[in-house]
């Protein structure tokens, strides 16, 4: 396996305000970035994590970087990118936040509508830069079966690799993951615990991309 690789993970939910106090947002935990990093630092890379809010311990050896709205993730991430060989994107951004935020904290007052437009889609932004000697990995959780979107985004945001894993896997210390390739394979791996997983994941992905050439020429 190619050592000495920078490794930039992002983790966790974002959170999109809706007033001084409150916001959209999911269960994340984060902890499937804490694994990676660590299987990543384990193996000798070097480790960026970008971080939604989480209270989920990280490795100490990581480079932090501490975002809480989607906008904050998509702007650390397109800035972190040129100088890392692989982008894993682990973190469940919100895909939709409330156009106005409002600068007083909203009061109790009958049917409350919040108007939502789309975050930006990070993971496609940064494909859409990537060169030819970097490779990005990423998630796909969705409800039970549906094989066929994980499939469908995998092509859409150009990534070189998924991750399918079933809504019940957040805030799991397990997943049951299957792994979709660009060239159709896909691998099952049945449910494991978060740090096996990231193991196998890091093992995988850094062999069928054989990024050591990468790592010869990639200029950092
Ligand atoms: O939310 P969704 O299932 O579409 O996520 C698929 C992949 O896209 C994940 O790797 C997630 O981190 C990423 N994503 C993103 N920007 C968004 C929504 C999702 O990068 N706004």
């Amino acid at each position: 396996m190619p050592q000495d690789m920078k490794i930039l993970i992002t983790a966790g939910p974002t959170h999109e305000p809706i007033d001084p106090v409150r916001y959209i947002g999911n269960r994340s935990s984060g902890q499937m970035g804490a694994a990676l990093a660590s299987a990543a630092l384990t193996a000798g890379h070097a480790v960026t994590l970008i971080l939604g809010p989480v209270a989920f311990p990280m490795p100490p050896a990581a480079r932090r970087i501490d975002v809480q709205t989607a906008a904050e993730m998509h702007a650390a991430v397109l800035r972190e990118f040129p100088s890392h060989h692989l982008l894993i994107m682990a973190a469940a951004v919100a895909d939709y936040r409330p156009k106005q935020i409002h600068h007083d904290k909203l009061p109790r007052q009958g049917v409350l509508t919040i108007e939502c437009e789309p975050t930006e889609d990070i993971v496609a932004a940064a494909a859409a830069s990537k060169r030819p000697d970097q490779r990005i990995i990423g998630f796909s959780l969705e409800s039970a079966g549906n094989l066929d979107r994980a499939r469908e985004k995998l092509a859409r945001k150009h990534l070189d690799l998924i991750v399918y894993n079933p809504t019940a896997t957040m805030s799991s210390s397990t997943i049951e993951a299957t792994l979709l390739w660009p060239d159709g394979r896909s691998e099952f791996l049945g449910v494991l615990p978060k740090q096996e997983f990231a193991d196998i994941l890091l093992d995988r992905a850094l062999k069928w991309f054989t990024l050591s050439k990468a790592v010869d020429t990639l200029e950092l």
